[in-house]
C-alpha cells in the first residue's frame, strides 16, 4: 500500500524557509530493532516518539518525506485548548468524567509549553489565541466559554472583547465581539515540530526519513517495512494522518484529507502590523469553514482559511485565499504575497479523533479536524501511556464509533463536497 507523496521536501512555505533547522537523516536500510516503532514524523509521531524516550524507551521514527512535511510543518500555528469531539465522549460516559476531560482538554498546551522550555525549543511561542463572532449567535459561544472557564475556576487569563474594543485591536469592522485566550497561543510549527524530533533523538531515538512504509507484519512483534529496511518492535504506532494509507482493512475511509491554505505577505511596516494586530495574537473566526491568521515573528500576515473536499487543490492559492484576507484589510491592498502553500487536514465525521488498535500492538491515532497542533500532542502522551499499559484515556476514544464515507481517502468525495456547501450556506445566514 504506497502513501500520496513519497520521498517529497518540504513545501515552499514561509515555514520551511524560516526553519531554524532541517532534518536530513538517513533513510532506513537494513533491519533494525526497537521497542517501539513510529511511522510518520508529524507531531502525533514526534510527540509519541519524545515521551516515550523520555520514559526509556528505545523508538525507531519512520518517515516518508521529512520531520513535519505533513500538516504539522504547515499549519497556522495557532495553539488551541481542546480535542474536537470531547462532548461527545462526555454524553457516552457521563458528567462522572468532566473533570477528566477538562484536564485533558489543557494538556496538549501544558507540554509545549513544558517542551519549549526544557528543551530550549526557539518556535517564536507566544500567549493569545482570539475567537472572534461573525454572526449574533456567535455571541452565545463567546458566553458559554467564560462561563465554563469560571465554572472550572480556570487559573489563565481570558477576556471577552464587545465590538469596539475588537475593531480597535484588529483594525476591522469585520466582527461583533471576540473572547480570547491567553493560555492558547501561536508560533512556528514546523520549529516546533523539528525541535521535538531533535529532543527525543538527544534522548536515543532514531529517525529514518525519505522511507515510506509499505507494509506492516503483524505478530507479538510487528514489522515495519520500507523498500529498502525494516524495524521489528514490540508496539508500532501509526501516525500518517491524513496523508496516510496503511492498513486499509482497518482504517481505509475514517478519515478524509480536506485542503487547507495558507498566503505569507511580505513584512509588513510595524505601524500596520501594529493596526491589524495589536495584541499580537492568533485570530480565527467562528464560522463553520473559517478564515484564520496571525502575525508571524517578523511581522508578516499568514493568513489561512477554506477547506476544499474536492480533493484537488486550487490552481492559484494566492487567487483562492487573498480575497478573503482584502476582504477583512483592505489597508493590505498592494502588499506582496510571498510565499503560498496548503496542506491536508484529516476530517472525521463526527470529529473525534479515531484512536484503536489493530492485533493488540499496532496502535493509530488519526483526525484531529483541524485543531492537531494541541490535540496531537495530547494523543501522543495517550499513545505512550497505553504502550506502557495504562489503557483509561485510550479507551475512551478506542470506544467511540467511527463511520465510513467509501472512497474519500482517495480522490476527495462529491458527498463531502456537498455536506460543506450546507456549512457555507449556514455561515451565510
Ligand atoms: C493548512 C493547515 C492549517 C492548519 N492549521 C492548524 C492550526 O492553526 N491549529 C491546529 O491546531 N491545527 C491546524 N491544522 C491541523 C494540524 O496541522 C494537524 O492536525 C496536525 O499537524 C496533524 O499532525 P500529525 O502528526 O497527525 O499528521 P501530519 O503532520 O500530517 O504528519 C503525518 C506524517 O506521516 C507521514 N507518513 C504518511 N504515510 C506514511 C508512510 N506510509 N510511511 C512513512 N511516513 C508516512 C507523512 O509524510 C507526514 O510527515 C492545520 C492543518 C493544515 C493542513
Amino acid at each position: 500500500m504506497k502513501s500520496f507523496d513519497q520521498k517529497r521536501e518540504h513545501t515552499h512555505s514561509y515555514y520551511a524557509a524560516t526553519a531554524n533547522d532541517v532534518t536530513d537523516f538517513a533513510p532506513l536500510e537494513g533491519q533494525h530493532s526497537a521497542d517501539v516503532c513510529v511511522i510518520g514524523a508529524g507531531f502525533t509521531g514526534v510527540a509519541t516518539a519524545l515521551t516515550l524516550a523520555e520514559r526509556g524507551y528505545s523508538v525507531a521514527v519512520v518517515e516518508a518525506n521529512r520531520v513535519g512535511w505533513g500538516a504539522s510543518g504547515r499549519n497556522g500555528g495557532q495553539l488551541i485548548n481542546g480535542i474536537s469531539g470531547l462532548d461527545k465522549i462526555r454524553a457516552k460516559h457521563g458528567d462522572g468524567i468532566a473533570d477528566m476531560l477538562w484536564d485533558l482538554k489543557w494538556r496538549g498546551n501544558d507540554i509545549v509549553y513544558e517542551r519549549v522550555d526544557k528543551y530550549g525549543i526557539q518556535c517564536d511561542l507566544k500567549p493569545g489565541f482570539l475567537e472572534v463572532a461573525v454572526k449574533q449567535r456567535h455571541l452565545g459561544y463567546i458566553e458559554e466559554y467564560a462561563e465554563e472557564r469560571q465554572r472550572q475556576r480556570f487559573p489563565y487569563k481570558y477576556e471577552i472583547w464587545d465590538r469596539e474594543t475588537t475593531r480597535h485591536n484588529l483594525g476591522t469592522d469585520a466582527y461583533i465581539g471576540g473572547f480570547v485566550c491567553y493560555r492558547d497561543g501561536h508560533l512556528h510549527p514546523l520549529n516546533l515540530c523539528i525541535g521535538e524530533a531533535r529532543a527525543a533523538e538527544r534522548l536515543g531515538t532514531r529517525f529514518f526519513e525519505q522511507s515510506p512504509v509499505t507494509h506492516i507484519d503483524h505478530g507479538s512483534r510487528a514489522t515495519v517495512r520500507t523498500e529498502t529496511g525494516s524495524v521489528d518492535a514490540d508496539a508500532v504506532v501509526i501516525a500518517g494522518n491524513a496523508y496516510s494509507l496503511l492498513e486499509p482493512k482497518y482504517l481505509s475511509n475514517l478519515v478524509f484529507p480536506a485542503g487547507s491554505y495558507i498566503i505569507a505577505t511580505e513584512r509588513l511596516p510595524d505601524e500596520l502590523a501594529q493596526e491589524i494586530n495589536r495584541k499580537d495574537v492568533a485570530v480565527c473566526d467562528l464560522n463553520e469553514i473559517v478564515n484564520y491568521y496571525r502575525l508571524s515573528a517578523d511581522k508578516r500576515l499568514l493568513f489561512g482559511g477554506a477547506c476544499n473536499y474536492s480533493g484537488r487543490d486550487p490552481v492559484s492559492i494566492k487567487s483562492y485565499i487573498q480575497p478573503r484576507m482584502l476582504k477583512n484589510y483592505p489597508q493590505l491592498e498592494g502588499r506582496k504575497i510571498e510565499y503560498e502553500w496548503g496542506g491536508k487536514i484529516g476530517i472525521v465525521v463526527n470529529r473525534i479523533p479515531t484512536v484503536g488498535r489493530i492485533d493488540s500492538n499496532v496502535y493509530y491515532c488519526q483526525g484531529y479536524s483541524g485543531h492537531g497542533v494541541n490535540a496531537s500532542h495530547i494523543m501522543g502522551e495517550i499513545m505512550a501511556d497505553a504502550i506502557g499499559g495504562t489503557l483509561e484515556k485510550f479507551d475512551l476514544f478506542a470506544g467511540m464509533k467511527h463511520y465510513r464515507i467509501p472512497g474519500s481517502q482517495w480522490m476527495g468525495n462529491q458527498l463531502i463536497a456537498l455536506g460543506m456547501l450546507y456549512y457555507k450556506l449556514r455561515d451565510m445566514l
